[in-house]
């Protein structure tokens, strides 16, 4: 062997493989990759070895092997008899030093000679690798298949190398310590959301293969505000020490508590049916009603609220599970707080919402079209696309009975989205078909507003849809948002930001159920709104002459404001003439025709 040139052989190839460490992502990775440099940097070393972990456990054995003489380490145990402590690896563990054996000859080497000549070993390096911190202390053993080979290539190259690889090992070691800090809530030590989640998907899947059941705690602090607010920040975050304190202390070990939002906590019972999990969450909500803080000598009380979901009876995927749970918390807020409330005791809402994710996956919500007829000329101008869930049995429901449970639970947005997108498409059909241009009326929920994603995709499909209908129809395009005061109340700024890109694009708003609110006003004074729909309940009651006033008047504002108004709930020709009569411009209902769907049979 020329040994000039085997050592700037090995040079390059280690100076190499020193990118490859960086890569390994945890530190049993970086000692891998090392070893396998190790081995490839040239064919005399025919067998490296490592080990990671505590270098005094009793016995001690390769964790990864690589090499043509791989087979040697498989077995290899070094124990703490006198021979093994003599042994190279438990000295350079013991000094964190390289230690260098002859293995034919040197007498440290005892046990293990007869066997290392088998297998053609001729000489061992060993390389001590650990953190700076000692978080990680491990060793690499590599082993040339000449004598006196490390001597002759010198082992300051391997030296080097390795403690390259210590560098490596103490980022792998603190992107796995960041990587847990990011898991954790600082304030209270619990797991954050992030984590959360994953655990919840965890049990799930766990619970799913064995056929066991497991329940979920949501839990919010009552009128936590007030507390924060009265006594200040630092001491609401007392309290959410202390309560995360109890939770930990009164859940079982195999349970799972997280934060799930600000004062929100959110527990994971493994193998838990509801009556147990109910059972659980009472004894904790009592824990927390006795709990309180002092401060200045005055005791500060917290309460909690509790909605419970069981898998699988309320719920049969974690999204489900947690809107259920939600939904539970709901009710015990508004039945009073300081309460534990089990899904099941709302069955029925979820009976609902389980048909609606049904019917959405398998294309079973879709519109009824209702047309809008102008009241002068009684020709269709518009219509209106209304949500029809279509059951197992091909039976329509009409959306009164399914909204309120898609509001209960936020479902709202994914019905809406499903429907303006059914009926854009219908719209561009029936104009590329040389159909009337008439405008479609759809809802929107305010719950859709908060669906970023879901607006992006809306976006995506209108200019989809204006392609395919080809027809340049100017600023103005067909579709028209209602939107009801009911979903809009809260940051009318945000709203408005919200609604700003649909508009851009030339669609409409309609403020819907106008007469039915108490702060309807602001909306037109506020939102760029072009139509106004008169609640039906006042259209119904025409005959009544104080309500055709309150009409008139409606109709006076909408005219200042150039909007076009449109009645609702029209189901006689009297009726129809009495409002042309008041100057409303458009109206649907039964009398002009009813929601018609638009399946293809
Ligand atoms: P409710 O009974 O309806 O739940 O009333 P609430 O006041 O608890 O509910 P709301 O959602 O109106 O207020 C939650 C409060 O929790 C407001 C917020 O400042 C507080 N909060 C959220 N996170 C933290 C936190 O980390 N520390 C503290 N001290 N307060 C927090
Ligand atoms: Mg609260
Ligand atoms: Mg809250």
């Amino acid at each position: 062997m020329e040994s000039l040139q085997e050592q700037l052989l090995i040079n390059k190839a280690l100076l190499t493989a020193t990118s490859s460490l960086a890569q390994g992502s945890t530190p049993e990775e970086v000692l891998k990759a090392a070893c396998n440099a190790l081995v490839s940097s040239s064919h005399h070393i025919c067998l490296a070895w490592m080990y990671l972990g505590n270098p005094d456990r009793e016995n001690i054995s390769p964790c990864y092997t690589v090499g043509r003489a791989s087979e040697y380490a498989e077995n290899l145990l070094i124990d703490l008899s006198p021979a093994a402590m003599q042994g190279p690896a438990r000295r350079s563990l013991a000094t964190n030093k390289p230690v260098l054996v002859n293995v034919p000859s040197d007498p440290t080497y005892g046990i293990w000679r007869k066997r290392a000549v088998q297998y053609g070993l001729q000489e061992a390096l060993t390389l001590p690798i650990g953190t700076t911190d000692e978080t990680y202390r491990g060793l690499i053993v590599i082993f040339a298949d000449l004598p006196a080979y490390f001597e002759q290539v010198g082992i300051e190259a391997f030296a080097a190398f390795s403690q390259l690889a210590a560098v490596a090992l103490q980022q792998a070691n603190l992107k796995l310590m960041l990587e847990k800090m990011a898991s954790i809530d600082h304030t209270t030590g619990l797991l954050n959301r992030r984590a959360f989640t994953e655990i919840i998907h965890r049990e799930y899947a766990q619970s799913k293969r064995s056929g066991h059941p497991f329940s979920m705690l949501l839990m919010d602090l009552d009128r936590f505000k007030l507390i924060n607010d009265n006594y200040g920040h630092e001491t609401g975050d007392k309290i959410l020490c202390g309560i995360s304190e109890i939770s930990r202390s009164t859940l079982r070990s195999c349970d799972w508590m997280g934060r799930w939002g600000g004062e929100e906590f959110l527990a994971i019972l493994p193998n838990t049916d509801e009556a147990t999990a109910q059972a659980i969450a009472e004894r904790l909500r009592e824990k927390i009603d006795q709990f309180s803080i002092t401060l200045n000598g005055q005791s500060i009380k917290a309460t909690m609220s509790i909605g419970i979901s069981s898998y699988p009876q309320d719920g049969e995927t974690p999204d489900f599970l947690i809107r259920a749970a939600d939904a539970a918390l709901y009710e015990a807020k508004k039945t009073g707080r300081n309460r534990v409330v089990a899904a099941k005791e709302k069955h029925e809402v979820y009976s609902i919402a389980s048909k609606i994710n049904n019917a959405i996956v398998n294309n079973r919500m879709v519109p009824a079209y209702q047309v809008i007829v102008d009241l002068k000329t009684r020709k269709t101008v518009a219509e209106e696309a209304l949500a029809r869930l279509i059951d197992e049995n091909g039976k329509p429901i009409e959306a009164m009975r399914f909204i309120s449970a898609a509001t209960e639970l936020q479902l709202t947005h994914i019905i809406d989205s499903e429907i303006i997108k059914q009926t854009m498409n219908r719209c561009a059909s029936n104009i590329s078909a040389g159909g009337e241009h008439i405008a479609h009326f759809v809802n929107l929920s305010g719950d859709l507003l908060l669906h970023q994603e879901l607006i992006h995709d809306l976006f995506t499909e209108a200019k989809a849809a204006c392609l395919t209908c080809g027809i340049d129809l100017g600023p103005v395009k067909p579709l028209v948002l209602e939107i009801t005061e009911r979903q809009l109340l809260g940051d009318m700024n945000a709203v408005k930001a919200k609604l700003a890109p649909f508009l851009d694009f030339g669609m409409r708003l309609a403020v819907d159920d106008f007469g039915s609110g108490y702060s309807s006003f602001q909306y037109l004074a506020e939102l760029p709104v072009s139509f106004l729909k008169i609640e039906g309940s006042l259209i119904k009651q025409i005959s009544d002459k104080r309500i055709r006033k309150i009409i008139g008047r409606i109709n006076d504002i909408a005219k200042d404001l150039d909007l076009i108004t449109v009645a609702e709930f029209v189901e006689d020709a009297d009726t129809a003439d009495i409002l042309r009569d008041i100057g409303i411009d458009w109206a649907q209902g039964y009398f002009f025709g009813r929601p018609v769907l638009d399946i293809p049979h």
